[in-house]
């Protein structure tokens, strides 16, 4: 089933322990698209400067995402600059410079518009809103966001939470947003919200996800050396929804699948810099570390 996301197209500068990177590809959507790529199409929408390399995006395409969606305006591409020291769970943001996010207003095209699942990436919440306006009969609609939105742009952000089905976010975003210290309680904060399912990502410490009543909880994929942090979130999120679009079903059993297949994606891109490594991976690759996964949390019931 067609998935669709909004979010940043970015040039990145990131500095981690293990090295160092100056304009590489980045931002919420590329990561999004290039993880959910695995499991389905993807319709991308979103914007670049007259600045940015075009030709990089070539690697999507050949993926299998559309990009009719993509807008060249005149201006800067989106760029971010950050730093992990050593603890990797932790995104130090040096600069942000919106550049063409500024003036951008997504156009989704008529092509576009009946997607059935929708991702909004992490982007400002009045262009998620925007986005939110132009889809006709979407099955479930995600968001994702980030402190800097958070702080600047509160009441837009909650009005967002109030149309959307599901948000994925951090667990330091979802204290910041909520107010709550407790992350139990940050999540239901964020079900009175609006939203019928509230996904708490915890880095290296796996994910929660709040749906119907119940908590479900998968571990991230323990890796004996992390490259580069940046992207995990929305790597998780495309393995998520593309695995949700591929197979159309949005029980509660099959969410959990999702949810794994979400840790699985984010486990490998944090294996090298940029996309990379979502680029060089195999079915064979994905099918096995899931089957490692399964094995992490395989225990005998019986035990008490
Ligand atoms: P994450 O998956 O959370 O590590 O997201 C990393 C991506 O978010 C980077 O590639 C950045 O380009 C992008 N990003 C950082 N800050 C923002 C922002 N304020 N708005 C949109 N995208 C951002």
């Amino acid at each position: 089933m067609s998935l669709l996301v909004v979010g940043s197209i970015a040039l990145d500068s990131v500095e981690t322990p293990f090295g160092k990177a100056d304009d590489a590809l980045g931002g919420s959507a590329t990561y999004f698209a290039t993880s959910a790529s695995h499991y389905g199409p993807v319709e991308l929408v979103g914007v670049v400067g007259d600045d940015f390399p075009v030709q990089r995006l070539d690697q999507l395409r050949e993926r299998g995402v559309n990009l009719d969606g993509l807008e060249r305006m005149h201006g800067e591409s989106f760029r971010w600059r950050g730093r992990y020291r050593h603890d990797l769970n932790v995104a130090e943001t040096l600069e942000t410079r919106l550049g063409v996010f500024s003036h951008f207003r997504p156009k989704i095209p008529a092509q576009f518009r009946r997607a059935k699942y929708v991702f909004l990436g992490n982007i400002d919440p009045r262009l998620q809103l925007d986005v939110l306006d132009q889809v006709e009969n979407p099955d479930l609609v995600a968001c994702d966001t980030m402190n800097f939105w958070i702080e600047s742009r509160r009441s837009d952000l909650l009005r967002l939470l109030g149309r959307v089905h599901l948000i994925t976010l951090n667990d330091a975003e979802a204290r910041q947003l909520s107010e709550e210290a407790n992350l139990v309680k940050a999540a239901r904060w964020i079900l009175r919200h609006g939203p019928s399912t509230v996904i708490i990502k915890k880095g290296e410490h796996g994910a929660f996800m709040f749906h119907a009543g119940r908590v479900f909880f998968a571990p991230a994929y323990p890796l004996d050396s992390v490259f580069d942090p940046t992207g995990a979130g929305d790597s998780f999120a495309g393995g998520f929804m593309g695995y949700l679009a591929r197979t159309g079903d949005l029980g509660e059993a099959n969410m959990r699948r999702a949810v794994v297949a979400g840790s699985v994606m984010g486990s490998f891109v944090v294996e090298g810099f940029s996309i990379a490594r979502l680029l060089d991976l195999t079915s064979d690759d994905i099918a096995r570390r899931t089957a490692e996964f399964r094995q992490l949390v395989a225990f005998d019931a019986e035990i008490a």
